[in-house]
């Protein structure tokens, strides 16, 4: 059989087994596509199924969450957790809580995981779970008994050495500490089994911004890649949770203008820049009040565009951080067509395949979100090794640490688009990097 007939027939397969779960199969998609010319170099992925175990996780687990609301009502939910691959090592990858979770998002994220992990060069291998829980308009207490009634379960199936969770959206520091007091209750035991837990309970320095931080790192090396720094760019960001966040602090460091902010809701544009002091308004109203982000326009007088994402502002770098599809072909040709020549993914899969075809014909700097949002996952690598030693490092050693990480997944990718003849296609050469590794791993494991 072909190289093509081959991969044909392991993506046909992913659409029989997992039907209707259309997210995942977007993601295996753009992975195999990519993979003809290292199949071809590498028989012995075919000869033993590599493809064909890789797109399968090692172990699906699904679950009851049942909890009581704030009237005494029971509500029940559906908990997952994907353990996809630890051929590097034990499974890794976060939580989110979101009423759209069902076993076909959270697959695509266990998928994509299993390779950015690999990118980060720590060993850990690629897992993702969740629950269709909505925490918007919930009470603390009710985010605690749901929380608890999840890791009740979820306690059985994860450990420092097996599976270590994290946050992603809907998951952050309030949800992780009530998930950790409660696996610390069942288990009597103080470990590392959630990352981005608080400071001076395990957490590491700089794990808040690390995903933000690491994205704008990301993009400033394929800046660099034409001799070109953030100065003066004119920055879009969606979202506004962790991730936006971070980001848009980031890149004002490095004396960018950040003029948007998005929710579910809509968009603020903000053309004089948000800077450190709304930034901070940000914040508080996001991660305290928890309310929207309508309220930043009402506050600095500024355009409100409901129900609007902001791809159709002008400027030269977008950062998509809230969600997948969330940058469609339409939303790519404006883009394209105001300027813009550097997107870099904070959220996973933003891009529609129609819109990321766009920017790698255009040969823009596009970097994919497997590559380019990795800096999350590293510096949760990062707490795990401080958790092991019993040791916190300092903001300086976290955050060079995170920057060399970062340096070495767009060098990795590079590379590897070079040496398979698609110089500067960082899709191809972060899905090509990616595989190699876990491949190689699970060929020295045997058969399991
Ligand atoms: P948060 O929950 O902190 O923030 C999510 C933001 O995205 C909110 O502003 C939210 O708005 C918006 N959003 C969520 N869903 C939608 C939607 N369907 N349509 C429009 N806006 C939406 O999550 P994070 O910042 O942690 O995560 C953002 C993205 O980054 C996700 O794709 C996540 O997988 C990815 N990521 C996160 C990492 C991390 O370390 N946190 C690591 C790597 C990737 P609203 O409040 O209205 O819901």
């Amino acid at each position: 059989m072909g190289v093509n007939a081959i991969i044909q027939a392991v993506y046909e397969q992913v659409l029989q087994r997992n039907p209707g779960e259309t997210e995942f199969h977007q993601a295996v998609k753009e992975v195999l596509d990519s993979l003809g010319p290292v199949i071809e170099k590498h028989p012995e992925y075919v000869d033993a199924k590599i493809l064909d175990r890789i797109v399968e996780p090692e172990r699906q687990i699904m679950f009851r969450v049942p909890w009581q609301d704030d009237k005494g009502n029971v509500q029940v939910n559906r908990g997952f957790r994907f353990e996809f691959n630890s051929a590097l090592g034990p499974y890794k990858g976060g939580l989110r809580f979101h009423p759209t979770v069902y076993a076909g998002i959270l697959k695509f994220l266990g998928f994509e995981q299993v390779f950015k992990n690999s990118l980060t060069t720590l060993p850990m291998g690629g897992g993702k779970g969740g629950c269709d829980f909505d925490p918007k308009g919930k009470s603390d207490n009710e985010v605690m008994r749901f929380c608890q009634s999840f890791m009740t379960e979820l306690c059985r199936h994860i450990g420092p050495d097996t599976d270590v969770p994290a946050g992603d959206i809907g998951v952050g520091g309030r949800e992780i500490g009530f998930m950790f007091g409660q696996y610390k209750r069942i288990r009597n035991e103080f470990t590392g089994i959630l990352t981005g837990k608080g400071l001076n309970w395990g957490g590491s320095l700089i794990r808040p911004e690390a995903t933000g931080y690491g994205c704008v790192y990301y993009a400033e090396e394929m800046l660099k890649t034409r001799g070109e720094s953030f100065d003066g760019k004119v920055c879009t960001v969606s979202g506004s949770g962790n991730v936006a966040q971070y980001t848009i602090e980031k890149l004002n460091q490095l004396g960018a203008k950040c003029v948007s902010l998005s929710d579910s809701n809509g968009t603020v544009h903000d053309p004089n820049g948000i800077d450190a002091e709304k930034l901070a308004f940000v914040m508080e109203l996001k991660n305290v009040k928890r309310g929207r982000i309508k309220e930043y326009a009402d506050k600095f007088k500024v355009d409100y565009m409901e129900g609007k994402r902001p791809w159709g502002i002008k400027c030269h770098c977008a950062f998509p951080s809230a969600t997948q599809n969330e940058v469609d072909a339409d939303d790519a040709k404006t883009l394209l067509a105001n300027g813009c020549y550097v997107v870099s993914e904070g959220a996973n899969m933003p891009s529609t395949p129609e819109a990321a075809e766009q920017f790698i014909a255009q040969k823009i700097l596009y970097g994919p979100a497997k590559a380019a949002n990795a800096g999350g996952v590293a510096t949760s690598g990062l707490e795990m090794s401080q958790n092991s030693q019993r040791l916190s490092w300092t903001r300086e050693q976290v955050d060079e640490q995170l920057q060399n990480i970062m340096i070495s997944v767009h060098k990795q990718c590079f590379d590897a688009a070079e040496e398979y003849g698609q110089s500067g296609n960082l899709v191809m050469g972060a899905n090509i990097a990616g595989f190699v590794k876990v491949a190689d791993a699970m060929l020295d494991q045997g058969l399991v």
